[in-house]
């Protein structure tokens, strides 16, 4: 299909609007002044005729009119005829050959030989029985007179409102599409790879563009940043396995070497291939979910018992780092759901808030409970708390609040696995924090995809 850019259609479409309205206009105008020239153009010509016919039968005889009155006055031409057509007295335009058939009181038209049009009116009389025709006639231009003068002027005035509308619509459309051309080219240089995302110069008006130009800005922005968490992600990941990686393939040549060495050497291969394993799997988790193909393993999971599962688990570590763990887990919490996924989230968040909580002498409370209508999981630290600006962002992949690792595991995809294992259960995630005294992350399910058997 042919493009034409909207800016071309806006100014064909206004120009087009203009000059049917203009025209309409001049038109009209035309046509309304031409009959009030048609009308007393009649009256004129009707009172003229009128007033010979009275001389003439005043008098008795149709040579008495030219004691009276002229008979070429005001434009108009006075002529009188016998019967038969033939002229008595009085004048009548030059070249008319064909002459219309007299029509008592009856007001025609007719053309001259230079296709000029006339204006005529007959009145019949009757002087001594005899039949006379009393005709007046006036010529277009002077009916017309002034209007007809004034249409070359009009028409002039018509054409240059038109191309002063054409320039305007296409400044005014140009200038108001600016934003849409700056963005078709930025997103052609994003697309085609040559360029990073950034910002569009906004035209700063609360209009449409402008508000399109804002969202398309603000949508720069979140690619920009994806982006940018992307490259730091792939960094980090790679940072990640490679040392793991060296650090095997290092033990391996020691083992070669001196096979008294080789058990020490399994013992720290294992440890860093299951740190491997864990980011590899942690990864194709987020890739199966994104998918639509994690496949869950539903069935009826004690949340309950599952936190303090954890709690258990955790408790040793905590204490050797000396940070206490309270629980307020209410009993016999069912969850319809897969027990593998829903213990992560008890554990990603215990370990977030033992790796940026409070320590030594940290505290982190678990709590389960549940209301009528949904079931709250919380870890609840002392530590620092999170910045308010990160506090949206925080679940987004990726994305970490401080951008220096804190060491091996901190890929920022920990709470992004929490908010996505609830999600798969029909859950939310939500957290609350305040800097200096600590956060509290809580994890939400509805009450009817699960069942508390109290
Ligand atoms: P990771 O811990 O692997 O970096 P997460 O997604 O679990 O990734 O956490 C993202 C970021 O959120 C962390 O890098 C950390 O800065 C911040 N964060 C998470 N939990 C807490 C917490 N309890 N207290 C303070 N900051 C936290």
């Amino acid at each position: 299909m042919k493009k034409t850019s909207i800016v071309f259609r806006i100014t064909c479409w206004y120009a087009a609007f203009i000059l049917i309205i203009m025209a309409g206009f001049s038109l009209l105008q035309f046509e309304f002044e031409s009959s009030q020239a048609e009308a007393e153009a009649r009256t004129s010509l009707g009172e003229t005729v009128s007033e010979a016919g009275e001389f003439i039968l005043e008098e008795g005889t149709t040579y008495a009119i030219s004691s009276y009155m002229s008979f070429y006055k005001d434009d108009i031409y006075l002529s009188v005829y016998d019967e038969n057509g033939d002229l008595i007295e009085g004048r009548r335009p030059p070249r008319i050959s064909a002459w219309p058939a007299f029509r008592d009181k009856g007001f025609q038209r007719c053309f001259d030989d230079n296709r000029k049009r006339w204006f005529l009116y007959d009145n019949q009389i009757k002087v001594d029985d005899q039949t006379i025709w009393v005709r007046g006639m006036k010529s277009s231009k002077s009916v017309y007179g002034d209007s007809r003068i004034f249409f070359p002027y009009m028409m002039a005035v018509l054409i240059f409102l038109v191309i002063l509308s054409i320039t305007g619509g296409y400044l005014i459309s140009k200038q108001a599409f600016s934003p849409v051309r700056s963005l078709i080219s930025m997103v052609q240089k994003v697309s085609n790879d040559q360029e990073s995302v950034h910002h569009i110069p906004s035209n700063s008006q609360a209009d449409e563009i402008g508000m399109l130009t804002e969202e398309f800005n603000q949508m720069f922005d979140r690619l920009s940043e994806q982006q940018e968490r992307e490259k730091r992600f792939t960094s980090d990941v790679s940072h990640e396995l490679k040392t793991p990686l060296s650090v095997i393939l290092a033990q391996c040549d020691y083992a070669a070497q001196d096979s008294s060495y080789q058990e020490e050497a399994l013992v720290v291969i294992r440890r860093n291939a299951s740190s491997m394993s864990t980011l590899v799997s942690t990864l194709l988790l987020l890739s199966r979910g994104d998918a639509g193909r994690l496949s869950l393993q539903s069935e009826p999971v004690d949340l309950s018992m599952l936190c303090h599962m954890v709690a258990d688990q955790q408790e040793e570590e905590l204490l050797s780092e000396q940070i206490t763990l309270s629980r307020d887990i209410t009993p016999d919490i069912i969850i319809e759901g897969d027990e593998t996924l829903l213990m992560q989230i008890p554990i990603n968040l215990i370990t977030n808030a033992r790796k940026y909580g409070k320590h030594p002498d940290g505290h982190i409370a678990l709590s389960l409970s549940v209301t009528e209508d949904v079931i709250t999981l919380s870890v609840k630290d002392d530590g620092p708390g999170i910045p308010q600006e990160h506090q949206q962002k925080i679940f987004d992949r990726f994305y970490t609040v401080n951008e220096s690792r804190t060491g091996g595991g901190s890929s920022g995809l920990g709470l992004s696995i929490v908010k996505m294992i609830a999600g798969y259960h029909g859950g939310w995630v939500s957290l609350e924090s305040t800097l200096g005294k600590g956060s509290c992350f809580m994890v939400m399910f509805p009450v009817k995809e699960c069942s508390h058997e109290a």
